[in-house]
């Protein structure tokens, strides 16, 4: 059976979930083949043969320390020459589209990226990618080279399927590039204690219908009740109630979560182009003309300082 390379995303050796999901992906093409680079790759293998990955290809070397782009493109490329593979799945961060293109380049091969969803067909992988604010779901295939493919977090719920995860040494040399830019400092984010945005499974945004910074504590409660991050529209961001880093949207950043619960948020082209993947939107709106109704799988139209509370009290009496 063909193989499928997928870059491993992870931290000091834990692996961050949207790998899980490129293993589950990978599956339905081929015989997964992680490619672990840098420290902790014993003990991310085991996760990794939990999620299907027969082989993981392992490279550690101090060209990795600072988690840079260009020697994981060198060591990718080396992977991609030693496996032959199918395909290669990155996760869709704006590192990982760095990297993908960069490989795509150097293989001389065709690129897709931000795919929602990839099957296995005759002339290799169809990819499914949302478009044009997503109005549009188009399926598109490469068709030079070894394709290489980017996949946006929560495209699908990561499955675990047991298999070998044997570490193998992987071989790098490095180019000149690799060495060519150095992190100065690093400065870890606060820790509100959510999940990262782009990757919760559940988000829970308020909109300018929160009227006002201190009254997003309430979409705070709704979404620690449900284990999920906080998301904001862009009108709730310029008036300042919320950071930029939360903006979902054209200019904001795109979630694809399970669940997407948008309070005051009136459903702009602008807004729904970066949640409209969502699997299950729940709205909360005082206006029952609010176009973010055309696009819900469950509506409520009332007050949101009534409802978010009440359906918070309802959550954590469960
Ligand atoms: P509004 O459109 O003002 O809607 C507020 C809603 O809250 C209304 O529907 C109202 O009925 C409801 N409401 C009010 N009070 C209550 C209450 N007490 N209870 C319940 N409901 C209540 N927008 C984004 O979100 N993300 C982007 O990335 C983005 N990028 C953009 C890029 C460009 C180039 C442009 C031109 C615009 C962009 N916008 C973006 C802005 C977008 O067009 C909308 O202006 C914005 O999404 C509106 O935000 P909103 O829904 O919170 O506010």
């Amino acid at each position: 059976m063909a193989e499928v390379l997928v870059l491993v995303d992870h931290l000091e050796g834990a692996v961050r979930k949207p790998t899980l999901e490129l293993l589950t992906l990978a599956r339905r093409l081929g015989d997964p083949v992680a490619v672990h680079l840098g420290p902790g790759a014993e003990s991310a293998a085991a996760t990794l043969g939990e999620h299907g990955a027969t082989r993981v290809l392992a490279a550690d070397a101090p060209e990795f320390a600072d988690y840079l782009v260009a020697p994981k493109v060198d060591a990718l490329q080396a992977a991609v020459e030693a496996v032959s593979p199918a395909v290669v799945l990155v996760s869709s961060s704006p590192e990982g589209k760095e990297i993908a293109a960069r490989l795509a380049l150097r293989t001389e091969s065709g690129l897709l990226t931000d795919a929602v969803d990839i099957a296995a067909g005759d002339e290799g992988p169809v990819v499914s990618q949302s478009v044009f604010a997503a109005a549009y779901t188009t399926t598109s295939r490469v068709t030079q080279g070894t394709p290489v493919i980017t996949v946006k977090p929560n495209a699908v719920t990561p499955e675990p399927a047991q298999a070998a995860g044997t570490v193998e040494e992987l071989s790098v040399s490095f180019g000149p590039l690799a060495t060519g830019t150095q992190v100065v400092s690093r400065t870890p984010r606060e820790s509100t204690g959510r999940p990262e945005l782009t990757e919760a499974a559940i988000v829970v945004s308020g909109g300018r219908g929160v009227n006002g910074a201190e009254n997003f504590a309430l979409i705070e409660a709704l979404a620690d009740s449900l284990g999920g991050a906080v998301g904001a529209s862009r009108a709730a961001v310029d008036a300042g109630w919320y950071p930029h880093s939360h903006q979902v949207g054209q200019t904001g950043k795109t979630v694809s979560p399970q669940l997407y619960v948008a309070a005051g948020i009136s459903g702009a082209i602008q807004h729904r182009a970066g949640m409209q993947t969502s699997k299950t939107i729940v709205a909360i709106n005082k206006d029952s003309d609010a176009p973010i109704f055309e696009l819900v799988d469950y509506g409520i139209v009332g007050d949101l300082f009534d409802v978010v509370p009440a359906l918070t009290e309802q959550v954590n009496t469960r």
